[in-house]
Order: structure tokens, then sequence, then C-alpha cells
């Protein structure tokens, strides 16, 4: 698209956070860094964030929990921030499921970069395979 976001990275795995990151960066975008879920909520109060992606599985505070807490605090300012769920395990259903939680979007790992811009360009990005 050739417009530069600021994406936060919530992912606990350094060698996903390091791949993911040069990825967007590549892509032209800034990165900010959050190695759980209670970071990644800090880290969205301290500056403008386009778009999140965030891992479900991390210690402290997960994805899910996270993305709760995100939605919840929307409810009162009515801005819906993107953000799209990372998952180690793709299984059928977990699109839906992911949905539910409030993520918009998700991207199973490893992560792809067509995927990856698809994903950050609003788009669904595939539906989840069958599991094996
Ligand atoms: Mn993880």
């Amino acid at each position: 698209t050739g417009c530069s976001l600021h994406v936060l990275l919530a992912e606990d795995h350094a060698v996903n956070q390091k791949v993911a990151a040069r990825m967007l960066e590549r892509m032209g975008h800034t990165v900010g860094i959050a190695a759980d879920g209670r970071n990644a909520l800090r880290a969205l109060q301290s500056r403008r964030v386009d778009a999140v992606l965030m891992d479900l599985q991390m210690p402290e505070m997960d994805g899910i929990e996270a993305v709760a807490a995100i939605r919840a605090g929307e409810k009162l300012t009515g801005w819906h921030l993107p953000v799209i769920a990372l998952t180690a395990h793709a299984m059928k259903g977990d699109r839906e499921r992911v949905l539910e939680l409030g993520f918009d979007a998700y991207l199973p790992k490893p992560i792809r970069a067509e995927e990856l811009r698809l994903a950050l360009e609003g788009r669904v990005v595939r539906d989840a395979p069958a599991a094996g």
C-alpha cells in the first residue's frame, strides 16, 4: 500500500519477534515490541499504534486477556484498533474463534510476509487449514 504504519508486536518468543519485526520493517512500517500482554497494554497507552500483532500464548497476560482489555476500553472511546492474532497451532475453526474473542484477523505461525501484508490491509488472510 505504501503507507507506513506503527505496529505493536506482542510476542514472547525472541526469534519470532525478530522475524516478524524484520518483515514489518521491510514493508516500511515501524515496530514496537512487547513480550507479554501487560506490556502491550502499557505500550498502547504511551503512543499511537495503527495495528497490533498479538501472540495468543504469552506469560503474565496472554493475547486473549489483552484483546479483551483493549475491546473493553474501546466501549468507552468508540475507537477500534486492528488487532491480528498470531497462533502457533493452526486448527480448523481458529478463525471463527479468534474473531469471537475480539481479534480482527489471525495469522498462523510461522508468519508469511504476504499473509502479513494482506492482514494489515484488512483482508481475511486464509481459512484455517485442517488440523494436522
Ligand atoms: Mn507465545
